[in-house]
């Protein structure tokens, strides 16, 4: 096993509040959400981040967002909808190496410039 803390999530030598499952992927609620919902979705196989997506990956990553959709739907968030967020590498401040889509939601959220960062310093 390799020392991914997602891959050992999914493999069950950590905890997480699960909130689907199937064979392919795996969503639980982050440890530190940044909104009153918010959950991670998986895929079960390791891939490190959307820049290493490969074309054979393409309909599982449609299978990931658009189980992501339904999950948020199912908590309650499909008339406020929400902010579907993927994270890429160090630019993107990616801090678990292995692909998520962070759903946040249930709440009006700040701008999406909020905390951006870059147009404080550039405008
Ligand atoms: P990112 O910065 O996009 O890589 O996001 C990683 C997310 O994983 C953060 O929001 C963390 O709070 C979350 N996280 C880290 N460890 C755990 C864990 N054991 N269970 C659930 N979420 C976690
Ligand atoms: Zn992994």
């Amino acid at each position: 096993m390799n020392n991914c803390l997602f891959c050992r999530i999914v493999a069950g030598e950590i905890p997480s509040k699960k909130i689907y499952e199937d064979d392919e992927m795996l969503i639980f609620y982050d440890i530190k959400p940044m909104a009153p919902v918010h959950f991670l979705v998986i895929p079960k196989k390791h891939i490190d981040n959307l820049m290493e997506l490969e074309k054979t990956d393409a309909a599982l990553a449609g299978r990931l967002f658009f189980k992501a959709q339904e999950t948020a739907k199912e908590l309650g968030c499909e008339d406020g909808g929400g902010r579907f967020v993927v994270n890429a590498k160090k630019d993107g401040r990616q801090t678990v190496n292995h692909l998520h889509i962070h759903f946040l939601g249930g709440c009006k959220l700040g701008g999406f410039g909020a905390g951006i960062g870059w147009q404080l310093k550039n405008t």
